[in-house]
């Protein structure tokens, strides 16, 4: 086989793993042989840049960055859709239809109504040619580099489609990817997420599709606008969008009549939590297309079609009293805690009340009966109170001022929604806290101890801070509740094994505030060990590739602490990693330092990703595209002539592998 034919063999077959995966759900090969083989794929296409594909399944990690998006006028206008609330509702709607239509009989598709952003997809001869959004409904965005990340769109379809068609659907973040976010934001540090849909549509306006690629998002499909040769109802078109490779839910009924409609909303109000995403009702459309377009256009909505709203689960419920959690960071969070009720299937007992504003703006007190709703979140919130059933002689809520676990007087600055205890090195829930991050498994992962035996020691006052875990002894362990000699002897091993964690999850375990696990990776890469980066300015930081000006205040704020440079220092004798190791430093050096190089081609000695790697030991920062900020352009075989004409016009010095290998003796 040639490498043409095995390139083209390997793409048809990763199709069809990314579909089975992404859109059936059913795998048939482990991520492992998935790996093998993209792997392979990309070797060749590297080899091969003649044979370049905008759809190759190799395209799928992102990386291309968009500062502003272009807009695009929709060829067929997005419209919204009919409200419909309850059965006299629909058959209003079913009376309407009737005066257009006469006696033909007319049938209904019911599917659900996803709740995420809305998208438009333009395929040109089988191929994704564009991706934009709602916007207004007559023009939205294109996020082509975006949506091109996200695995269930198919880049490339397969069957009889039509040459040139839009399909429209709706690009949501599944619960459990979405709740795998906001953990990871939480060990970070960052605030979480309120819910899916706004995540889901504010990650379509991320300029780096990189960051979109590494979300969970998802795109299901519900409508095809365009030549529709041959298709002549709702049911079939949602059939063969699914043969053509979309992903198209197959929650949908074909119904008679209103009755059965009701059956099916009623049915879905009551299960949808056990769907993978949300939903926020079912859409009804007039089945066949001769029909709809008879019935025709409102100048807002299909006349062919109807939402029917699932009614917000709410319940009221007494809120009897709100308290205040302090968090590692110290930032406080008002919890209402709740008389127990039933909602959506599950007992509520507390509800967040997010922060002293959201309190105040709905007038929330003690005592009150309030209505508490569930939406995407995680745990559910108050919509409002019942004013009726307000006690006599209630007071509006005195948010607190002071610590409830410490006492110490609480700061609110500027543009922070939330109040901080400041007392860092005093405050219980601060301590354990950030000590819990510590030995937490992406941190610095200490086997034989978990959150509760942190508490227990501070409570003991055998710690109090991380440091200390390192001077813990078998005899000081042991009579704590739930030790015996063999888990105390595991916790005193588990700590001192962590002195081979890598100096990037230290850094990372060291708690610093927007210090997460990628920008602790960047900081050690760029500083090597502790020492450099403690003597770091924030104009320093700020010039480290990704590194903005919150995190950078954040890293020199935290060095600046006395208390702070005393762990380090102590961390540091128990023989903890603070330096990239021998093997990591070994060819670095700074020689590329604040240079942007771009590779491009074939290469002979040594391969595309070496070259890559070469460039970021080297410090330097592997550019994606060539522009003005591009310092060299190395040029290997069969590199493209325009990036060529590009560079000269542009005066990019390009040169060659061996200069650049010569570079950098
Ligand atoms: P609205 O924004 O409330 O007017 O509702 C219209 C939006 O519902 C459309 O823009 C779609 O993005 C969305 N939608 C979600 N699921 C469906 C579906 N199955 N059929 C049609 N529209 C849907
Ligand atoms: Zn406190």
């Amino acid at each position: 086989m040639t490498d043409q034919q095995q390139i083209e063999t390997l793409r048809k077959e990763l199709r069809q793993h990314n579909h089975n995966y992404y859109v059936l759900d059913t795998p048939t090969v482990s991520d492992y042989e998935f790996d093998l083989l993209l792997k392979k794929l990309q070797e060749l296409e590297q080899k091969h840049p003649e044979f370049h594909d905008p759809t190759s399944p190799t395209l799928r990690v992102g990386g291309a960055v968009t500062k502003n998006f272009e807009t695009v006028v929709h060829d067929h206008r997005m419209y919204s859709l009919d409200n419909s609330y309850s059965k006299e509702d629909l058959e209003d709607w079913e009376k309407r239809i009737a005066r257009v239509l006469g006696d033909a009989e007319v049938t209904f598709t019911c599917e659900l109504k996803y709740d995420g952003a809305s998208i438009s997809l333009t395929y040109e001869n089988g191929q994704l040619a564009r991706a934009v959004t709602r916007g207004d409904g007559t023009q939205g965005d294109n996020v082509t580099t975006n949506i091109k990340t996200i695995k269930s769109v198919p880049l490339q379809l397969k069957g009889d489609y039509p040459p040139k068609f839009d399909i429209r659907g709706e690009i949501v973040l599944p619960f459990e990817g979405f709740a795998l976010m906001n953990k990871e934001r939480i060990a970070n540090g960052e605030e979480p997420y309120m819910n899916p849909r706004n995540t889901a549509s504010g990650s379509l306006k991320l300029q780096d599709s990189a960051l979109v690629a590494q979300r969970p998002l998802d795109c299901l499909l519900y409508g095809i606008v365009g030549e529709k040769t041959g298709i002549e109802s709702q049911w079939q078109m949602l059939e063969k969008a699914r043969d053509w490779g979309f992903k198209v839910p197959t929650v949908a009924k074909l119904c008679k009549t209103v009755e059965e409609v009701l059956e099916f909303v009623e049915y879905w109000d009551l299960h949808r939590h056990d769907l993978p995403y949300e939903t926020d009702g079912v859409v009804i459309k007039v089945n066949n297309l001769q029909q709809q377009d008879e019935l025709g256009f409102t100048s807002k909505s299909p006349r062919w079609a109807m939402a029917y709203k699932f009614k917000a689960e709410q319940v009221s419920t007494v809120l009897n009293e709100i308290t205040y959690q302090v968090g590692r960071t110290g930032a406080i969070t008002p919890v209402a805690n709740l008389q127990p009720v039933l909602l959506a299937g599950t007992t509520v007992k507390r509800a967040s009340l997010h922060n002293a504003d959201q309190i105040a703006k709905l007038d929330i007190r003690e005592k009150d009966t309030v209505f508490v709703e569930k939406g995407g979140e995680i745990i559910p919130k108050i919509i409002k109170v019942d004013l009726g059933k307000r006690p006599a002689g209630s007071v509006p809520t005195n948010y607190i001022d002071h610590c409830p676990e410490c006492g110490t007087p609480l700061t609110r600055t500027e543009g922070d929604a939330k109040h901080y205890c400041t007392n860092y090195y005093g405050c219980p829930p601060q301590i354990t806290g950030r000590i819990q991050h510590y030995i937490s498994r992406k941190a610095m992962d200490i086997e034989g101890m978990g959150s509760e035996t942190v508490e227990l020691l501070f409570k003991e006052g055998l710690i109090t801070n991380y440091a200390d875990l390192y001077t813990l002894t078998k005899e000081q362990v042991m009579p704590l509740e739930r030790m015996a000699e063999k888990s105390a002897e595991n916790l005193v091993k588990g700590v001192a094994a962590s002195v081979q964690i890598p100096f990037e999850r230290v850094l990372f375990a060291l708690g610093i505030r927007f210090v997460g696990e990628t920008v602790a990776k960047k900081l050690a890469r760029a500083y090597k060990n502790i020492d450099m980066l403690m003597n770091a300015s924030e104009e320093e930081l700020v010039a480290v590739d990704e590194i903005g000006e919150r995190i950078a205040r954040s890293v020199v704020e935290f060095f600046r602490n006395q208390t702070n440079v005393e762990t380090v220092e102590r961390l540091k004798e128990y023989g903890v990693q603070f330096s990239l190791s021998e093997a990591q430093l070994e060819n670095q050096t700074d020689t590329l330092k604040g240079l942007t190089v771009v590779v491009s081609g074939v290469f002979e000695t040594v391969g595309r990703s070496e070259l890559k790697k070469l460039i970021e030991d080297n410090g330097g920062k592997v550019g994606a595209s060539i522009s003005s900020k591009t310092a060299y352009l190395v040029a290997g075989d069969k590199m493209g002539p325009s990036k060529r004409s590009k560079a000269e016009g542009l005066g990019v010095p390009i040169i060659s592998e061996q200069e650049f290998l010569g570079l950098l003796q």
